[in-house]
């Protein structure tokens, strides 16, 4: 058992100068040193550059988080993790967080689909004044190394793995910590038998995609790899591409037109070009079973592509961690971000797990130095 002892330096560790490590960091030092307690020292460990994944975020807009202000709404769009985030959501949600970036001079506005970007529009600007409030601080350091395993943080008191889902499995399983392989949830996909014109984006019922060479892409290309991680190839999706009643609205106003020209008001031309069949047939000539068929585009999914993975599913097993991402196998280890089986769609639900999760690390890892 720990003494408490106060001369002691209580030494920690964040495994991770990303998104989720580095928001970590700058709420531990900011709650200590609202507590006026300097006793500790506080080592950022980053294999790479500090902040370097939250460059490509957003396009290098930086897609900060969602405006969604309902905590079971806003959770709804995690495929994994979402009654967890419950939890945190409920002790930093993402106001908290929009004030904790304000508080550093980033300011952002609600795009029209519900997501909020820094006024900057610049996910570099967002980089920089995370580092430089960082380094306002005096008790930290960023280290770069690679941690191989557990035996690199044997003399912190304190340990911390923010370090996401790329090559981390080792890390993870030196500690004995359950988790689930990492698996690409947000990506392209590849569509057996491709027929489709490239290039040519869409408004279907259920999301904007793209077509891409040998598949979709886009954002329900993305949500549809993230509901369906876990199925083996080959598998099936269906994709409502308009509204049955407004196709027969055409055509009870154009019966003498071509089904492939009415199909085309609904769709782009050279989408309804390639599926619908006797392109120049009469609409009122085509059965009724053909029409609704056209509504739906059924495509076999052969594989992901590697365009996207933007995330990853898998990760640190929620049920071995306490609601304070405390892990309940190895003494003083928590986690935060990606590195936890929790993942969501586009749309800055990522980035959030990132804020809440960091900030309920902070905060339990301060609470068990000060209150010792
Ligand atoms: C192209 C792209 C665009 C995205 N856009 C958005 C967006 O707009 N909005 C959104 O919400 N989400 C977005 N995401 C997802 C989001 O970026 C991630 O969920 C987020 O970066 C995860 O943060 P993290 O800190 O947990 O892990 P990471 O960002 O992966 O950071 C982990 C850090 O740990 C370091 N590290 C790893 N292992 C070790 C080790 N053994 N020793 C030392 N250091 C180590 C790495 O170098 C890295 O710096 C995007 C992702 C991608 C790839």
């Amino acid at each position: 058992m720990e003494q408490f002892c106060q001369d002691k330096i209580f030494k920690i560790a964040i495994v991770g100068a990303g998104p989720s490590g580095i928001y970590c960091a700058l709420n531990i030092l900011k709650k200590f040193q609202e507590r006026n307690f300097n006793n500790y020292f506080l080592t950022i460990f980053d294999k790479s550059q500090a902040l370097r994944t939250l460059l490509v975020t957003g396009g290098g807009r930086c897609n900060i988080t969602n405006s969604i202000s309902d905590i079971k709404e806003f959770a709804s769009n995690y495929p994994r993790g979402e009654k967890f985030l419950y939890s945190l959501f409920s002790r930093h949600f993402s106001f908290d967080s929009l004030d904790f970036f304000k508080s550093l001079g980033i300011d952002t506005y609600i795009q029209d689909d519900g997501r909020i970007f820094p006024k900057s529009n610049s996910a570099k600007d967002v980089k920089d004044k995370l580092l430089t409030a960082l380094f306002r601080y005096k008790n930290v350091k960023l280290e770069n190394k690679d941690i191989k395993d557990k035996k690199d943080l044997e003399k912190f008191d304190r340990i911390i793995l923010a370090c996401g889902s790329r090559g981390t499995q080792n890390l993870i399983k030196s500690f004995n910590q359950p988790f689930k392989p990492f698996k690409k949830a947000l990506c392209a996909l590849k569509i057996d038998n491709f027929i489709y014109p490239k290039g040519v984006s869409v408004n279907s019922l259920d999301g904007a995609f793209v077509f891409t060479n040998d598949g979709i892409s886009g954002p329900l290309a993305f949500k549809l790899s993230s509901i369906n991680v876990d199925k083996p190839f080959p598998y099936s999706i269906s994709i409502r591409l308009f509204n049955i009643d407004d196709l027969y609205s055409l055509i009870k106003e154009n019966p003498k037109k071509s089904i492939g020209n009415l199909v085309s008001k609904l769709i782009p031309k050279s989408l309804a070009f390639a599926i619908v069949d006797d392109y120049n047939k009469k609409c009122c000539e085509v059965s009724k079973e053909k029409l609704i068929s056209y509504s739906v585009l059924n495509l076999d999914v052969i594989s992901n592509s590697n365009l996207g993975e933007i995330v990853n599913s898998g990760g640190v097993e929620l049920n071995s961690l306490d609601k304070n991402c405390k892990s309940k196998v190895s003494d003083n280890l928590w986690f935060c971000g990606e590195i936890l089986d929790i993942d969501g769609f586009c749309g800055g639900f990522n980035l959030q797990n990132c804020w809440s999760s960091a900030y309920v690390v902070a905060n339990d890892v301060v609470y068990s130095i000060i209150n010792k």
